[in-house]
């Protein structure tokens, strides 16, 4: 007996600020959306304490606060949000199918992706209490840095990313403290002379994070160690940076969109659009220069109109979502 397929109008894949964007427009404009919240439910934001930067919240909200009122707003208007997650996915034919949890097969007229990245930490467990306690260690400057503002901080990278976020704190911030794992930084020319140049930025080159250390509830310093003459320092900070890259959570889409070498789907300039007809993408999937929430939920608007738009040029005849046999 053949098994029981359901058929979907829109199917968004993951939860953050894209994806629930793109279902409170999918949902108005009738394309009954159902979303897979993915194994992070609210992705990245659900990671961090206050956001103040997302218009319309003039106290700041939390991120996981946030991502409640997303859900809110994305189900008063008919989605159906859904546990689960995407573990493979068959774009090679006209309908799009996708399996949840390697098991339940969906045929879909159109996905949006907003999938996400996930920053890359350390991997300290004391990095990971403070995180998880939300008591100063951060993958996000733009985010997070005003809540240091005329403290010290120590960020660790030496990439573009690193450099980017240490020019930004080094304005907001008393002083920063660059760890360097090797002699020599990877960032731009232009980038490294941007943090060379800046006063309250002071570089520690060949040395490791040994420790975050803290007080049990917030971080007080970092100790780190030189790789080369095995010394061992305590900074004093109050803030602990991480900007050693980002992995988007794409690895399931490479064989059928194009991606660029570090992964992130790359989309018909200005448009949603991937390389497949009725796939699209929004959010930090395919965005490795702003990834802010606002920016992502911007796209997951623009992915809602761009999938209505497709759904409308190919008439589409999925009414509702519908279980049948195949
Ligand atoms: P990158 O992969 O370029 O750099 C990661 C950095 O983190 C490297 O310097 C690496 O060190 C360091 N690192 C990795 N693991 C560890 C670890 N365990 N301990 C200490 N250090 C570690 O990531 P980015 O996010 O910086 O950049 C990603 C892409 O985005 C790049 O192509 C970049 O050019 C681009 N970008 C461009 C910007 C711009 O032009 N304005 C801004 C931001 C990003 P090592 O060098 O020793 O391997």
């Amino acid at each position: 007996m053949s098994e029981s397929i359901e058929k979907v109008k829109c199917l968004i894949i993951g939860s953050g600020p894209a994806g629930y964007t793109a279902a409170i427009y999918a949902s108005r404009a009738n394309m009954f959306p159902v979303l897979y919240q993915g194994e992070e439910p609210g992705g990245q934001l659900t990671t961090t304490n206050d956001v103040e930067n997302f218009p319309g919240y003039p106290d700041g909200i939390t991120g996981p606060e946030m991502m409640i009122e997303l859900r809110k707003q994305a189900e008063r208007f008919g989605t159906d949000v859904r546990d689960g997650w995407i573990t493979k996915v068959d774009f090679s034919g006209d309908i799009h199918k996708v399996w949840v949890q390697d098991t339940k097969e969906i045929h879909c007229e159109s996905v949006i992706i907003s999938t996400g990245a996930s920053a890359m930490y350390l991997g300290l467990p004391s990095e990971q209490k403070y995180l998880k306690l939300g008591g100063g260690v951060s993958a996000c400057a733009v985010c997070d840095g005003f809540f240091y503002r005329n403290q010290e901080v120590v960020i660790v990278g030496a990439g573009d990313s690193a450099c980017e976020e240490a020019h930004y704190l080094s304005k907001l911030c008393k002083k920063v403290t660059m760890l360097v794992r090797r002699d020599e930084f990877r960032a731009s020319q232009i980038m490294q002379a941007r943090v060379k140049n800046t006063k309250n930025i002071e570089i520690i080159y060949n040395t490791n994070t040994q420790e975050v250390l803290g007080d049990g509830q917030v971080v007080t310093g970092v100790k780190a160690k030189n790789n080369i003459t095995g010394e061992v320092i305590e900074i004093p900070a109050t803030g602990f940076f991480v900007a050693i890259g980002h992995k988007p959570n794409t690895d399931i889409f490479k064989d059928y969109l194009d991606l660029d070498p570090t992964g992130y789907i790359i989309n018909v300039p200005g448009t949603s659009k991937t390389n497949v007809d009725g796939v699209f993408v929004s959010g930090d999937a395919a965005d490795n220069v702003y990834r802010q929430a606002v920016t992502a939920a911007g796209t997951g608007c623009m992915a809602a109109l761009d999938a209505e738009r497709y759904l409308a040029s190919i008439d589409s005849s999925f009414e509702v979502n519908t279980a049948t046999n195949y």
